[in-house]
């Protein structure tokens, strides 16, 4: 491999080269050496600094680094590099790694065709691990694996070749069965990782060496010689012989497709729209002439040059001065720059070609996971997050003066981090801000005092709660104030199996696009003739339209959705999201004249019944929950048992390893609250821990009145829950 410096023009012409780019991302469970490696590509890599892009040098990373005083935390790169006579394009996207910003993960899958799936050899497979790569599987992007730190079981677990060799076996043993469990069945089997295969690299992005049989085999070292540097300390003779970047872009560029081979199989499972127009046609073919299609995987406010948006163009050329369709908002944006990533560095463009990474400079509007194209299409299937709020703090500034600044510093961090979500609630001028944890919204409060210099006061956390039901109930009448109009309505549960469809994000928001999704309801369980009459989806809930042959049905229908989308948004329990609920319109009586029919008239006459038929049928409140998994000297595993019944805990697994046992517990959102502060007290600071969310269940039946109580004081409600009566009137 030769290491060649890119200059602008250069990487310009290998972005029209479709065979010999990569989109690829690095992702890992927290602490196992992402970040590490990705310096590595970095500083190796030679990059061009923005002064310099003018006149074309190259200058070290570290040392853009250090001349600014700047620690650049890339979020996207891009490399050129030379392999066995050809240049490649290799477009990276970095991800964070907490739990609490698993949105980023999820999102920037979208962008790419391959991961670098990092593990620590210490370690192993951790839940993260499992996350991320579940999520890549899901937007198709295929793995190939870098088992980082080996030094450390050299040299710190002191085992020795063949113990060694048993854990490395372990880990990728393990990732192949992630692979079977999560891969589609056409992938199960070709995207397994093994060392013979190639897609296995072994290493230390610290001491930044690496291998795999290829490189082995290309530079004559033997595992025995591995194992004889670590134990030795002579990492900087490996590292001269094997540097990692070498064995990581090997792996991508021979392991990971390019966005010919990968956009063929990627685009009908993350695009519906119809194959057979000019936007099916050209996104298959990845066909730079062909309609431009893009779509947003991140935003960022940058301070001089405003919303920026990266993203991956599916087909057609982005040219600077374009008009186009931004979906969720209809109607079109002119496109004020186009940017390139050169190593960290934005450069402008005047055009990009199908198959690239790309960020969007100035466009307004534009949110994450946003489908922009030349013309209207069929927007992108919704990105999913597999975590979503589950805590809120009320946000205040303590200075009144502050008030517009914290405005726009919340309305700027909700636009980079989707899964923060800031509503402002009118009554008393307090913004509640939601996120994933408690952490992540210490962090929020962090960057609002630190970072934007606004002192801030906040509420404790509270818990982000829902309202389902269990039983059915209806139909009930509801009628407009005028009287003019009537809808007859019934709730019940949604089918699991068509629950879960909804929430894996299989069918989106609105309504059902095309056949494809009504048939996915259906195989999940939903009767033919619900499953043919949903209008709308909306929270995991559904409005089904049930009426026949009533008049004027179809021009209430926007309204219907408004109200029906009103009612589940805040439940009559306790203003909660409402989930899981199919709501059927089953009769309906409209007045002829349209002036008679009127949003103050049909939103109420739909919400009213809903609201009755959800309190019939005993609506209910579901909390979230969150796996932790503790790991603690063993001597402790009492006191973290005891912690985690004592906070209504339960345990779901323990796992022995050497001097180390993992508790594997969910615990109620509500209980965590300072759970971090005790675990540390009962294991005198030697536990660490991880989380993620799992999604929500039943609130046990002694809980439900207080808590009920306590939601509908604080949101300022009279404390009684009302009868279902005193929505029928
Ligand atoms: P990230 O959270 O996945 O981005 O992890 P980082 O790259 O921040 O690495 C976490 C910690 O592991 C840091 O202290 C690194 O110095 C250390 N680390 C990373 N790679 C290696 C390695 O190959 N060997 C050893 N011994 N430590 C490493």
């Amino acid at each position: 491999m030769v290491r060649k410096e890119y200059v602008v023009e250069e990487v310009q012409k290998l972005m029209h080269n479709r065979e010999n780019i990569r989109n690829i991302a690095i992702v890992a469970h927290v602490d196992h050496g992402k970040s590490t490696l990705a310096d590595s590509l970095l500083a190796k890599a030679g990059l061009i600094s923005p002064e310099l892009a003018g006149k074309q040098r190259f200058m070290d990373f570290e040392e853009f680094e250090q001349a600014h005083g700047v620690t650049i935390k890339a979020s996207n790169i891009s490399l050129g590099f030379n392999r066995g006579g050809k240049d490649y394009l290799i477009n990276l996207i970095d991800t964070p790694g907490h739990v609490d910003f698993g949105g980023h993960v999820t999102r920037a899958m979208r962008a790419v065709d391959g991961v670098i799936l990092v593990v620590d050899a210490v370690e192993g497979v951790m839940p993260q691990t499992e996350t991320v790569l579940r999520q890549a599987i899901k937007e198709r992007a295929q793995p190939v694996v870098f088992i980082n730190k080996v030094d450390r079981l050299i040299n710190e677990l002191k085992l020795g070749p063949e113990d060694m060799q048993a854990r490395l076996v372990k880990a990728i043993t393990r990732v192949n069965k992630l692979i079977t469990q999560y891969a589609p069945p056409e992938f199960k089997e070709s995207w397994q990782v093994s060392v013979e295969n190639g897609r296995v690299a072994i290493g230390s992005a610290f001491h930044k060496w690496g291998i795999s049989l290829p490189i082995m085999q290309k530079t004559g070292l033997t595992f025995k010689d591995i194992y004889n540097h670590c134990a030795a300390g002579t990492h900087k003779e490996l590292c001269a012989r094997a540097p990692v970047e070498d064995v990581i872009l090997e792996m991508a560029v021979t392991h990971l497709p390019n966005p010919l081979t990968a956009q063929k199989y990627r685009i009908p499972v993350i695009w519906h729209g119809d194959k057979e127009t000019d936007a099916g046609k050209s996104m298959l073919a990845c066909d730079p002439k062909g309609k431009v299609c893009f779509v947003a995987t991140a935003v960022i406010m940058d301070e001089h040059a405003g919303e920026v948006a990266t993203g991956r163009l599916f087909s057609g050329t982005l040219k600077r001065g374009q008009e186009l369709w931004l979906a969720s908002q209809y109607h079109t944006e002119k496109i004020q720059q186009i940017a390139v990533y050169m190593g960290p560095d934005r450069i402008l463009v005047d055009e990009v070609p199908a198959g690239n990474i790309a960020a969007l400079v100035g466009v307004k509007g534009v949110f994450s996971g946003e489908t922009i194209s030349d013309g209207e299409i069929a927007a992108f299937e919704e990105i999913k997050h597999y975590s979503e709020p589950v805590v809120t703090k009320c946000v205040e500034a303590k200075d009144p003066k502050d008030l517009t600044k914290l405005v726009e510093v919340l309305r700027k961090m909700a636009k980079e981090d989707p899964t923060i979500r800031v509503e402002l609630m009118p009554e008393t001028g307090e913004h509640l801000v939601s996120g994933m944890g408690e952490y992540h919204l210490e962090l929020i409060e962090y960057k609002i005092s630190q970072e934007h210099g606004i002192k801030v006061e906040t509420s404790p956390p509270i818990v982000v709660y829902k309202e389902a039901i269990e039983n059915d109930a209806g139909p009930v009448e509801g009628k407009s104030p005028n009287k003019h109009n009537k809808f007859k309505v019934t709730v019940e549960p949604l089918e699991p199996g068509a629950y879960d469809v909804l929430v894996a994000g299989e069918v989106g928001s609105g309504r059902p696009k095309g056949k494809d999704h009504i048939e996915k309801l259906i195989a999940a369980g939903m009767p033919r003739d619900d499953a043919k009459g949903v209008r709308d989806v909306y929270l995991n809930n559904v409005l089904i339209d049930a009426t026949k042959g009533v008049q004027y049905m179809n021009e209430v229908m926007e309204l219907l959705i408004q109200g029906f989308e009103e009612a589940m948004k805040a439940g009559p329990l306790a203003y909660e999201k409402v989930s899981g609920v199919k709501v059927k319109v089953v009769d309906a009586a409209l007045h002829e004249d349209a002036i008679h029919r009127g949003p103050a008239q049909i939103l109420p006459a739909i919400r009213r019944p809903i609201y009755a038929a959800l309190l019939t049928a005993g609506v209910y409140l579901l909390e979230p929950k969150q796996k932790f998994f503790v790991q603690t000297p063993q001597e402790f595993m009492a006191s973290v048992i005891n912690e985690v019944q004592g906070r209504r805990g339960q345990m779901l697994d323990m796992t022995q390893e050497e001097e180390s046992t993992t508790v594997i517990a969910k615990v109620p959102v509500a209980e965590t609250f300072g759970f971090a502060n005790s675990l540390r007290g009962a294991t005198q600071g030697r536990a660490i821990w991880y989380y993620e969310n799992m999604g929500y269940e039943k609130l046990p039946a002694q809980l439900q009145d207080k808590v009920v109580r306590q939601i509908r004081e604080r949101k300022g409600k009279k404390p009684e829950v009302p009868a279902p009566t005193e929505f029928m009137e």
